[in-house]
């Protein structure tokens, strides 16, 4: 079993449901639809697909529904893109008319607060560069530093500008209200500052979709969200290390340390992590990563991320499902040699007491000293399942849940698998439970099963550990182990 999870992007190249359901059977665990592209008929489209695709499989496959936060875009250029060569002058205003060589449109409240002459001016992924002569309060003449093509809509970033703009404004609750009619699992909040801004949508989904059946995904592209990730983790459910507009904020040659930074701090909070952007780039075109990708995508994996994500390769690349194979590949290779020693004692959830740490690692500790083939936990929340999980086990993480939205949302963390079951089991059913699971690719047929439960019934606290021995298997394996000796026992008569 492969323990990394995969999310991949939906966009032109997958959204029909044999290419998505192709990119299930290839490996994917979780979608991510972006919704800063397209129309509000497509996402609602697209999100039933996805649902019906995802049912059609028997699969529990988390959607991520990503909005677009306060990022800058330019307008739209005539012919779709302009190629900017070094020393050309463009000027960045207010006019909505189609841009050209000369001109585009930008949405800023005043440009004369937004940048002062000299500052450095970004667009696309940070290619192209551009520098402010000087600002009025309508527009930003600037030179074109350096050169490229720069393409509708492009994402522009002004890194010196202090843009008062908050997380999660008018046009993403829109999006997510629409999406919220289809239905999906994670909400992923881009260009996140603090952990207000992950209130902001938390009590927004709280009132709007009803309990904490929607979680929160916080993408970390801000330089200003480093310093704040601990206020973040404490109430998102987890984040992005989105590299793409990290990679302009942070100078990158830091963004690998980041990265390792960021996990590591998720993952000790109990918190999941996806890496993501970048991870296959050349496969838009190429039916095999460099090996630049493909050591980047073991590092993730060694970094302790629970998801490595796709964008670009699986919304419009030539090779989304070769991509996603790679990503396995790479992954189940790697995991090999995971050392989660040092892992185990990072993990301090924020909430302080209680018993469900000590039992968690109880369970995993246990599992590894009497070698058990899984760690079945039934989860009510999945925060039980995530703990568990968060001490990185070397055996997979079983999730009980008579809740589909828990166990959704589980297919992003790192080593877990969840099931259907009933909501208050008594220990009796839940260790019968524990014997039948099957269909978990690569568990051993026999073995000891550890189990967590709340005890005298489901619903509790998780406060109970114990070992399910598997008798039937134990004498299955006897008679196994007796019908292979036998004949060699007859090959020794034979020789005598
Ligand atoms: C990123 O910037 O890395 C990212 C994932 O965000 P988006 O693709 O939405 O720009």
């Amino acid at each position: 079993m492969r323990r990394t999870k995969i999310l991949a992007t939906v966009g032109p190249a997958t959204d029909r449901a044999d290419r998505l359901a192709r990119l299930l059977e290839s490996g994917t665990d979780a979608f991510r639809l972006n919704v800063s592209h397209g129309s509000d008929e497509e996402h609602a489209a697209t999100l039933r697909r996805l649902h019906e695709v995802s049912r059609k499989a028997r699969k529990e496959v988390a959607l991520v529904v990503d909005v677009q936060g306060p990022k800058l875009r330019i307008g739209e250029i005539a012919g779709g893109a302009v190629r900017l060569a070094r020393g050309d002058r463009w000027t960045l205003d207010q006019d909505p008319a189609l841009g050209s060589g000369y001109r585009t449109f930008v949405e800023i409240p005043s440009f004369e607060r937004a940048a002062r002459r000299g500052d450095p001016v970004l667009l696309g992924d940070g290619d192209v560069q551009l520098r402010v002569e000087s600002a009025t309060p309508t527009a930003i003449e600037t030179r074109v530093v350096s050169g490229g093509v720069v393409s509708s809509h492009a994402g522009i970033f002004l890194p010196r500008a202090h843009l008062r703009t908050a997380a999660f404004g008018a046009k993403d609750r829109a999006d997510a209200a629409l999406a919220l009619k289809e239905g999906f699992d994670y909400l992923a909040l881009s260009f996140v500052r603090n952990e207000a801004d992950v209130l902001v949508a938390r009590h927004w989904l709280d009132e709007q979709a009803g309990g904490r059946e929607v979680g929160i995904i916080a993408k970390i592209e801000r330089a200003e969200a480093l310093g704040a990730i601990d206020g973040i983790l404490r109430t998102a459910d987890g984040i992005m290390v989105a590299r793409g507009d990290l990679g302009i904020e942070v100078p990158l040659e830091r963004l690998a340390l980041e990265q390792k930074m960021l996990v590591r701090k998720a993952n000790a909070a109990g918190r999941f992590s996806i890496v993501a952007t970048q991870m296959l780039r050349s496969m838009l075109t190429s039916p095999r990563p460099t090996r630049a990708e493909a050591t980047d995508v073991a590092n993730a994996v060694l970094d302790g991320a629970d998801a490595v994500m796709l964008s670009e390769e699986s919304a419009i690349g030539q090779y989304p499902f070769e991509a996603v194979v790679w990503l396995d590949r790479i992954a189940r290779a790697t995991e090999a040699r995971f050392d989660p020693k040092p892992w185990r004692d990072l993990v301090r959830p924020q909430q302080k007491g209680g018993s469900e740490l000590p039992v968690a690692r109880a369970a995993v500790d246990l599992a590894e000293n009497v070698h058990a083939r899984a760690i079945v936990t039934p989860t009510h929340s999945g925060r039980t399942a995530r703990l568990i999980a968060a001490l990185r086990p070397t055996c997979p993480v079983l999730a009980l849940s008579s809740s589909e939205s828990v166990r959704r949302r589980l297919a992003l963390v790192r080593a877990v698998q969840s099931f259907p079951a009933a909501a208050h089991s008594d220990l009796q059913s839940l260790r019968t439970r524990s014997l039948e699971l099957h269909g978990v690719e690569g568990l051993a047929p026999a073995g000891p099963i550890v189990l967590t439960a709340g005890y005298p019934v489901e619903g509790r606290p998780t406060n109970l550990v114990t070992v399910v021995e598997d008798d039937r298997a134990r004498s299955r394996g006897r008679r196994f182990r007796r019908r292979r000796f036998r004949p060699r026992t007859r090959n020794v008569q034979q020789q005598q």
